[in-house]
């Protein structure tokens, strides 16, 4: 008998939950639990952490996964390394549903930075009204450059204080369009774009934009992760499903 585990909280992992539904899978799909009211999935839901690899391990083990399917957030290493770890324990396949990263192209004007650190030092040291499009976790590092404006774009509203001095906070859930985010951009007289190289098209708007408008990204690369068998579709996920060790 074939049971999921769907790593999620990517567009990505919702189209897959999706088409599992509709097949009539038996899979779980789990949620950090980053955001208040996250997404609701056709599929039976939990929300939280395993407690790290062997946390997990236990979790396959107790829920008799056959499958783990890895759609994260390219961010979200640590759970992406723990996934690696717990499923090589337990000899349960893992496949990763990973959208390819954004490439700068004709006319992007991108600064590439291999860290949060390196973002934020390439930042200019004069004022500068920031377009910090990255989420709410790391905007402490970027208190090293409290001199610029940083305009900030939320899921939720934040819980406590920010640690920045001088923000604005747009509330507001992707995906986005160009037009909107142009706008955005010019509203709030943007002068650089700091962005996560996530990937994808929901989140893609603010890069056009920024070509658009002539600003300069700072783009921070994806963090390394362990080796494991990557799909970049629902129907490559769903075939790997059929055929695990084909991978
Ligand atoms: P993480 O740092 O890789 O994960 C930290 C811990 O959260 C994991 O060890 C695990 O806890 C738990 N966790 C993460 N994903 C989970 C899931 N799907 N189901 C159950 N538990 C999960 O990941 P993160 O804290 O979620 O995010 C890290 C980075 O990804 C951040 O830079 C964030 O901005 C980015 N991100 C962006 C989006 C987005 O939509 N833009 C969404 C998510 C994350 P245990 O060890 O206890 O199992």
């Amino acid at each position: 008998m074939t049971r999921i585990l769907l790593l999620g909280g990517t567009t990505e992992a919702s189209a897959l939950a999706k088409t599992l539904a509709e097949a009539g899978a038996d899979a779980v799909f789990s949620y950090a639990g980053r955001t208040a009211k996250p997404v609701s999935q056709p599929l039976p839901t939990r929300i939280g952490g395993f407690g790290g690899a062997d946390g997990l391990a236990d979790y396959l083990q107790a829920e008799g996964i056959t499958h783990v399917v890895d759609a994260t957030h390219p961010f979200a290493a640590q759970m992406s390394t723990n996934a690696v770890g717990a499923c090589a324990l337990v000899g349960v396949p893992l496949c990763a549903f990973e959208r390819p990263a954004w490439q700068a192209g004709e006319g992007d004007n991108w600064v590439q930075a291999d860290s949060i650190e390196q973002a934020v030092e390439a930042l200019p040291e004069t004022p500068a009204r920031v377009f910090l499009a990255i989420g709410k976790q790391n905007l402490a590092q970027f208190a090293a450059k409290p001199q610029h404006h940083y305009l900030l774009r939320l899921v939720d509203e934040p819980e406590a204080p920010l640690p920045l001095p001088h923000t604005t906070v747009e509330i507001a859930r992707g995906p986005f369009d160009v037009a909107g985010d142009t706008a955005l951009m010019q509203c709030h007289a943007i002068t650089h774009v700091v962005a996560k190289n996530a990937g994808g098209a929901g989140a893609a708007a603010k890069l056009t934009a920024a070509r658009g408008l002539g600003l300069p990204v700072i783009m921070i690369g994806r963090p390394k992760v362990p080796e494991r068998p990557i799909k970049g579709n629902v129907a490559e996920v769903m075939a790997w499903i059929a055929h695990p060790s084909a991978a």
